[in-house]
């Protein structure tokens, strides 16, 4: 790794990566450190909606309007990771009837277009909603991939001279003269450590940058405040699903790829890495299902996982629902007293570019560079099944490319359509096929594992081609299965009865009973 940078960006989420890559093509020397993998941080622990702005219209119209903006421009860049289901708000017979007005004129005010249809009509769209629904209303919402977007953005990252250390944890700030002067690594993987030297420091850390911020002496107080999401093993719906209510928990259901992603629950917590899901939170997910789809909790419940919002507004003391979803750049010379530092925080995954734009004006300014912003206009490239022109992702994509013989090749994951050639590429593609959390990297590039086995059929089989095509020994191989199947389980274990206390039972007898990984592991 080089041993200095223009500027050292800290957080491999959506505002890190695009922060790194608006300074990269303003034509500063970038490198993007996280301590884990890029979206290991709520960027991908996210709901996957990409807002029309209509959830804040009347409570929190800039928020409101950033999505719009935002909303629109995402689908140009970063078309192949949008899937443009549209989204219905729905009244049901639980929602307060006078709020529709309200948000009506609220989402006229912030430019958001809305159309409403008939009962009748939403039920024609989508048969499983509530029969009992009063009124619908459709919006621009769509759903959004985390994992591609991020991708992209570190793959242009590089491809414009900028570098990205994923698994490198930042556990010190170097301080000189009152000013920050680059940052300590720690390799996770070696627990080696470096510094590495930058005129100015970003931090982009997330539900995270208080505790950066804290390195510098600076003292930031971001609320984080954790949302927990429930996996439904059937997508229900083609279309995103809001209740036309006030914004409170279990609203939203967004369709993403084969599953259905009904969220989020808002409590606020002490220490951002708290992702606990608790069964109160899984019950409340399953009970407001059921509102908008009747018979919802009946269906299997796959998996679910917390993330955590980095909520911030310098001077309030609101939190949770209450907090405003805009965000703030923050200059630590002016506010602190402590040079070359520039924070950004909070906002939405939806507004990543448009933070990412306004932390990068700032630094330049700072720089004295005055190359304009283009990322309005720069189409991310799409590493995956490069499309010319760039088309937005469609479900049915890879089973057509599979069925009509443009894939022909082995399934190693049956449920996210992952073929062996595009594992063996992605692998070839990884900087460090040895460590132990390969195969949950493995799965942030390709959606490996996360359809209905929750790896159960093609955690072996990708381990065992890590085995025989990239020179894992087999204790490593053992190990990066073991790996993967801990991780898997962690998000089934709140959900296990019924069908999904089957699945988890054979994916046990599979792993433990015959291939005795266990005894594998005991034996190394
Ligand atoms: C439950 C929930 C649902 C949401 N749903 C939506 C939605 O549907 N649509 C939407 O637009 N927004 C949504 N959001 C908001 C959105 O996900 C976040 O605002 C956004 O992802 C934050 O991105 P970020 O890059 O700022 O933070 P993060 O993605 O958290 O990135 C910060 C990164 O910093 C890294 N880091 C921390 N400490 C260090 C260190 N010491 N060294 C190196 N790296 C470090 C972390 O590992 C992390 O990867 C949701 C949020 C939650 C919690």
């Amino acid at each position: 790794m080089p041993k200095t940078y223009d500027v050292l960006v800290i957080g491999g989420g959506a505002t890190g990566g695009g922060t790194a890559l608006d300074l990269a093509l303003r034509g500063l020397r970038v490198a993007l450190v996280e301590r884990a993998d890029l979206t290991d941080g709520t960027s991908g622990r996210y709901h996957g909606l990409l807002h029309s702005g209509g959830r804040y219209a009347v409570r929190d119209p800039e928020s409101a309007r950033e999505c719009i903006e935002e909303n629109r421009l995402l689908r140009k860049i970063v078309p192949h990771g949008i899937e443009d289901t549209s989204g219905l708000f729905i009244q049901t017979p639980d929602d307060d009837p006078a709020y529709a007005e309200k948000w009506v004129v609220a989402c006229r005010e912030c430019g958001i277009e809305t159309e409403e249809i008939s009962p009748a009509q939403a039920l024609k769209q989508e048969p499983v909603l509530n029969p009992k629904l009063l009124r619908a209303f459709r919006v621009p919402d769509a759903a959004c991939d985390s994992f591609d977007i991020l991708t992209a953005l570190g793959a242009a990252i590089q491809q414009h001279g900028g570098t990205v250390h994923t698994y490198h944890e930042v556990v010190g700030l170097g301080l000189a003269g009152g000013k920050v002067t680059g940052a300590t690594l720690r390799n996770r993987r070696t627990g080696e450590e470096q510094f590495v030297g930058a005129t100015l420091v970003v931090n982009a850390a997330g539900a995270w940058a208080g505790q950066i911020a804290a390195l510098a002496g600076c003292q930031l107080t971001v609320r984080p405040s954790k949302g927990t999401m429930v996996a439904m093993a059937y997508r229900f719906v083609n279309t995103i699903i809001n209740r036309l209510h006030k914004p409170g928990d279990g609203d939203i259901l967004v369709p993403v790829g084969t599953v259905a992603v009904i969220g989020t629950t808002s409590v606020n917590v002490a220490d951002p890495n708290d992702t606990s899901v608790q069964p109160w939170e899984v019950q409340l997910m399953l009970d407001e299902g059921e509102k908008m789809v009747p018979g919802f909790s009946q269906v299997r419940a796959l998996r679910a996982w917390a993330g955590v919002r980095p909520l911030y507004e310098e001077g309030a003391g609101t939190e949770g629902r209450e907090a405003k979803r805009t965000f703030a750049v923050l200059d630590h010379a002016a506010r602190d007293g402590v040079g070359g530092l520039v924070t950004v925080v909070g906002g939405k995954f939806t507004t990543y570019r448009l933070m990412a734009e306004r932390a990068a004006d700032a630094v330049c300014a700072q720089f004295g560079v005055t190359v304009p912003c283009v990322t309005k206009s720069f189409v991310l490239p799409d590493v995956r099944i490069p499309l010319n022109p760039p088309k937005p992702h469609r479900l049915g994509h890879r089973l057509e490319d599979l069925e009509e013989g443009r894939a022909k090749d082995q399934l190693i994951c049956e449920c996210e359509i992952v073929t062996r050639k595009e594992l063996e590429e992605a692998v070839a593609a990884h900087a460090d096929v040895a460590a132990p959390w390969i195969l949950d990297d493995l799965r942030r590039d390709l959606r490996l594992g996360m359809g209905p086995c929750q790896g159960g059929f093609c955690g072996v089989r990708a381990a065992a081609i890590l085995h025989e095509s990239a020179g894992l020994d087999a204790a490593q191989a053992t190990a990066a299965l073991a790996d993967f199947a801990q991780r898997r389980w962690k998000g089934q274990r709140p959900l296990l009865w019924g069908q999904g206390l089957r699945q988890a039972l054979l994916d046990e007898q599979i792993y433990r009973g015959i291939l005795g990984l266990d005894r594998l592991l005991l034996a190394e």
